[in-house]
């Protein structure tokens, strides 16, 4: 393995000012102050991702973020070659093997089956010899060199020339894709032309089952000294692909292995045909094995005669359908997209990301490298989502290992308002993968000694597999994101649908759960507290009244009773068929809606915050401004134990409770509780920079809010957090567009109603997005003074732009002159240290252990 080190490779030495830089077309002019990325190494594109020169520095984070998947089948952006890789990785969601979780101190409840994603059987590789010499490109003489990660093709393409240890020159070109169209397929190409002089050259393509020591699952030791990351997948010391079949046809070019998963059973068979052309005279054959498939090219090349490989490959996976079947799948995959055709499959997914960026692009004007960055982004929550379908979308999409493939409420709170407003569809898919867990949910409950349904706080399987409880199971918020990310779905595009056949479900189950988890403390005037339970700050833990919880709750238990209420006034057999399905009982409606009236909502008059729950304020204040870096993040350097008895956050909690539910706050409170927050906020999750820039917009912070923008804007791209390497951050490529809309573009859609307050930063020229409502899709362009409003797809939509009503049809469009903005405050929060509490006493900063 190569090391991803402490320090950013992909980050310029030094920064400067150019004067102006363009908009379309490579440029490698000197980066700007904000700019994060060596433009030497990775030129400004806004349409494509550009390594123009070869470093093997970094190369986990460059296969992370040059990686291609479709939210189905992901493949790192690991050479073709094979080698020099830092970690192989192809990926199937869902496609996972289980384990038993050994707690040290078993207690009951505890989850009890580890779910770890399955790097699946390697079909990228595709081996290169010439005069039987191996491209090694950290070695070769390079003569030109150039990756490209195309987002409005979807093709990731490589162009090397290189000149052999024996001087020979010879242009290699390779081509990968992950079909956004075809669920179960990739297309890779290579060409190999020998530019003067004969060689013999070899190529052998395989679908590979790491048994070198690379693969993660069968690695023991070295896995036991890598440290202490609970970001990272665990690691089976132990052989988890058990050779079920393997086949091959040499004169079709087909291989094709088959696979069961030692403990969860689940199957996997991966095909690949190859279609071989050239003029030179060759020879082919075919091995396979158990592990290793692999189709083998001899050919006498001759000067300017091109050698032409494309390998189509499918992957099938199951729960349980035997390989052989799975393999008869693979074959259907194969034989149609041998029929298509490379130029079509091309053409196919160009159509598809045609229409993803028509729906969904946004554009900034006169900031390429912000622009190029963004598009990247949005591009990965494609790659994430595009045919999850039957899943749901992991923390890491199909990209890497990281938290083990698992689900979380990234998904909802981050993944799918993105989904809900520029692809409906696809928010659709991922709620009622949600709705297929149900009854595993409600298991779940029973085990918690709770009614209704309490999801997972992270799995795959719908089983929680979260070990460590106060920072995974204690997160009883999750059931509240669901039903947010439900709500906001229905409203937005008006599918009642789903909402009374399946949604209705999640949203009762999950306020009954509410309901008894909470109770009524007698002595504080009919109060309706939560407590033991852990808000998305996972630096406190087990906490009384979480504000967060208790505010995500409310709107559950809200929502929940007024779907039931409007359902039975729609007089059908919905509401009858509800009763009988749920055993609905009539009271229940009023239990509901009583505890969200009675809801604890902690304040504290004398600072004018909200607390983050009931004792926070009681605990010592962490020093962050003086913790020294190289204590960063808190979890990889402190006890949980010191962490939790300090007022430090990992991520944004009451500040994410006055995003998502901003209209229970006045804009003074906003303003006191993200003061009182921000400056011990950590940021130590990826989770939390949009949402402090969202913040930080909406109560004046400008430039804070860009900064923390481009935090989350680059934090794969230039691996801000270190850990890029174990996969894309899902979450915040999804932020990246609610900092744009939500931040920015100050949308609201906060019960069903949606407005603008806009808050485009001051040195940005003007900001494009596109919102789809109800079917119809509005464009919203905003500039310092002015917010244009276009109807391009549909019929009509009606927004409040600051306080006032506006409808646009498509043959009225509007022109809204800006007035009004809220404070713009310079700099940043100050410390909290130095305040006074209302007992006089002044708070105190400490850094612990030192
Ligand atoms: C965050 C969680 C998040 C998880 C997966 C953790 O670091 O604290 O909020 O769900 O990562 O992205």
């Amino acid at each position: 393995m190569s090391g991803d080190g402490g320090d950013t490779p992909l980050m310029p030495d030094v920064q400067s000012n150019p004067e102006d830089a363009h908009e379309a077309g490579p440029s490698h002019e000197a980066p700007r102050a904000h700019d994060f990325l060596d433009r030497t190494r990775f030129p400004v594109d806004s349409w494509r991702l550009v390594e123009d020169r070869f470093s093997d520095v970094n190369l986990g984070t460059t296969e992370t973020v040059f990686a291609v998947g479709n939210g189905y089948l992901g493949m790192r952006g690991n050479v073709e070659e094979g080698r020099e890789s830092h970690s192989h990785g192809t990926f199937i969601n869902g496609f996972h093997e289980t384990w038993p979780i050994q707690h040290a101190e078993e207690a009951y409840g505890f989850a009890s089956v580890g779910q770890t994603i399955v790097n699946a059987p390697d079909a990228k590789t595709m081996r290169v010899y010439i005069d039987d010499e191996p491209l090694l490109l950290p070695v070769a003489d390079l003569l030109d060199y150039e990756r490209v990660l195309d987002f409005r093709s979807g093709v990731h393409t490589r162009d090397v020339l290189w000149r052999t240890p024996a001087g020979k020159r010879v242009h290699l070109r390779t081509t990968r894709m992950v079909s956004l169209t075809q669920r179960h397929l990739a297309v890779m190409t290579l060409e190999v032309t020998m530019l003067d002089e004969y060689a013999p050259v070899a190529i052998s393509s395989q679908i590979l089952n790491r048994q070198d020591g690379e693969d993660e699952y069968h690695v023991p030791s070295k896995a036991m000294g890598e440290g202490v990351d609970p970001r990272r997948a665990e690691r089976l010391i132990r052989r988890v692909l058990q050779p079920v079949l393997h086949n091959g046809d040499a004169e079709l070019g087909r291989v094709e292995l088959g696979y069961r998963c030692s403990d969860s059973g689940m199957t996997l068979g991966v095909a690949a045909d190859h279609e071989f052309s050239t003029e030179n005279v060759y020879t082919s054959n075919i091995h396979v094995s158990e592990d290793l498939a692999k189709v083998i090219y001899r050919i006498d090349a001759e000067p300017g005669k091109t050698i032409r490989l494309t390998k189509f490959a499918s992957y099938h996976t199951s729960r349980g359908v035997p390989p052989r079947e799975l393999l008869d799948r693979c074959r259907r995959t194969l034989d149609r997209a041998g029929a298509d055709g490379v130029e079509k499959l091309w053409a196919d997914q160009q159509a598809w990301l045609d229409d993803f960026w028509e729906r969904s692009d946004v554009e900034v004007e006169g900031e390429p490298e912000i622009q190029q960055a963004m598009r990247w982004n949005l591009f990965q929550v494609a790659q994430a989502s595009a045919r999850a379908e039957g899943s749901g979308i992991p923390a890491k999409g199909v990209t890497g290992s990281g938290y083990g493939g698992h689900y979380f409420w990234d998904t909802e709170i981050y993944v799918l308002p993105f989904l809900t407003y520029t692809r409906p569809t696809a928010a659709r898919a991922a709620l009622r993968f949600r709705y297929t867990l149900l009854d595993a949910a409600r298991r779940r409950a029973v085990e918690l000694a709770q009614q209704g349904a309490l999801f997972p706080w992270r799995t795959i399987n719908g089983e929680e597999a979260s070990a460590y409880y106060a920072a995974g199971t204690a997160q009883y918020h999750i059931n509240a994101d669901i039903a947010y990310a439900l709500a906001q779905y229905v409203a937005a595009s008006g599918d009642l649908d789903f909402l009374i056949r399946e949604g209705i479900d999640i949203l009762v189950e999950t306020a009954r759960m509410w309901t008894d988890l909470g109770f009524w403390f007698s002595d504080d005037g009919g109060v309706f507290h939560i407590h033991g339970v852990t808000g998305p700050d996972e630096y406190t833990t087990v906490v009384n009244d979480n504000l967060f919880t208790n505010v995500m709750a409310r709107f559950n238990l809200r929502r929940a009773a007024e779907a039931v209420r409007e359902l039975r006034e729609m007089d059908g057999p919905e509401f009858d068929a509800l009763v009988e399905r749920l055993h609905l009982r009539p009271e229940e409606i009023g239990d509901w809606e009583r505890a969200a009236e009675g809801m604890s909502i902690p304040f504290d008059d004398h600072l004018g915050v909200h607390p983050q729950d009931m004792h926070f304020l009681e605990r010592e204040v962490w020093d962050l401004a003086n913790t020294p870096l190289d204590k960063r993040p808190l979890l990889l350097h402190y006890h949980p134990l010191v962490i939790y008895r300090f007022q430090v956050l990992k991520q944004a909690d009451v500040v994410m409770a006055l995003f998502l539910q901003g209209e229970l706050f006045t804009d003074e409170q906003k303003r006191a509780n993200f003061e009182y927050y921000d400056p011990v906020t950590t940021g130590d999750s990826t989770l939390s920079g949009v949402v402090q820039s969202i913040i930080a917009a909406e109560v004046g912070y400008d430039d804070l809010a860009l900064r923390y923008f481009m935090g989350a804007l680059f934090v794969d791209l230039a691996d801000l957090h270190h850990n890029a390497a174990d996969g894309v951050h899902v979450a915040s490529t999804g932020g990246v567009w609610s900092a744009l809309v939500y931040g920015f573009g100050g949308f609201r859609d906060h019960g069903g109603r949606f407005s603008l307050d806009p808050r485009l930063p001051e040195s940005w020229t003007s900001l494009t997005f596109r919102l789809t409502l109800a079917g119809s899709r509005v464009r919203v362009t905003l500039r310092s003074d002015q917010l244009d409003l276009a109807i391009e797809e549909g019929v009509e939509v009606t927004l409040d732009v600051r306080g006032e009503s506006v409808t646009v049809t498509p043959d009225t469009p509007a022109s809204i002159q800006l007035k009004g903005q809220g404070p713009r405050l310079d700099g940043e929060p100050a410390p909290i240290a130095g305040r006074r509490r209302a007992d006089g006493s002044i708070i105190g900063a400490i850094v612990p252990g030192s």
